[in-house]
């Protein structure tokens, strides 16, 4: 589905591209990548934005398929756009029925903000209102994006705030925590709310410290993620490797690479 411009930045930029390909074709090669990183489960991530990288409705259905050939490693995350489903709250449901473990807004590349539901896309309220219920994460990008036709000011995670406050049941996922430009918001915010949790993906390993140098104390809402295989993100083992390494206790190093994640996402 990717642009052509897209495709041609992810797979340049992609430090083991071979591997990837073969994950994409088929779960068994991911699950093989899982087992020799030392990975008991991913989250792979998936969202609606067909302006803006090419992704269509269908992804959100290609991956709930895919992850069938091993439910219990392979989580599935849906983005709906709220521009295509007028009713979206069915849509949130029927996904959710389906086995979607985590939602995600991307808005730089959906060019949506994450509190819309004020103004272009009241819907949006009826997706938070159905995860809220269901408990099912929310995960939303922030920060920049490298790809062309991205627009940052949807990364700008003060909207969160609203989203916070207006649904206080919605477990929200901060994905890259607002690297590089906003992660003081972030760190506000995920003090803030008690529901918000740190995702650590596209956050160079060495940059953790210096970013979010009290992420010990919310330990127990921080997850370890890659982001792979975006473009210039190091294979998943690499990564791994290097936040068990970093300058933390360590149960604060155990709660980032496995307690909140069995929390957020308990086994079924
Ligand atoms: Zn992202």
């Amino acid at each position: 589905m990717l642009q052509p411009e897209v495709r041609e930045a992810f797979f340049r930029g992609c430090k083991d591209v071979d591997e990837a390909k073969a994950c994409l074709e088929d779960p068994q090669a991911l699950l093989g990548y899982m087992d020799r990183a030392g990975v008991d489960r991913f989250v792979l991530i998936n969202y609606e934005s067909p302006e803006v990288m090419g992704f269509t409705s269908e992804t959100n259905d290609w991956i709930l398929d895919y992850c069938k050939a091993a439910p219990d490693r392979l989580l599935p995350c849906v983005g709906p756009h709220p521009k295509f489903h007028d009713d979206l709250g069915a849509e949130t449901q029927r996904l959710v029925d389906l086995g979607a473990r985590m939602f995600k807004i991307h808005g730089p590349h959906m060019l949506v903000q994450p509190n819309a539901y004020q103004d272009d896309y009241p819907q949006l309220a009826d997706m938070y209102r159905v995860l809220s219920e269901t408990g099912i994460p929310v995960m939303f990008h922030t920060g920049t994006s490298i790809f062309r036709s991205a627009r940052i000011k949807y990364g700008d995670p003060v909207t969160l705030d609203d989203v916070g406050c207006d649904f206080p049941d919605l477990k929200v996922i901060i994905a890259h925590g607002g690297r590089p430009l906003w992660t003081d918001e972030a760190w506000f915010l995920l003090r803030w709310f008690p529901n918000f949790y740190l995702d650590l993906s596209g956050i160079p390993p060495k940059r953790i410290l210096q970013w979010f140098p009290r992420v010990a104390q919310i330990a127990d809402r921080t997850m370890f993620g890659t982001d792979w295989p975006s473009p210039g993100i190091p294979p998943v083992k690499q990564n791994l490797d290097a936040v068990r390494a970093l300058d933390l206790p360590a149960e604060a190093i155990e709660e980032i690479v496995s307690g909140t994640a069995l929390r957020v996402f308990p086994p079924r």
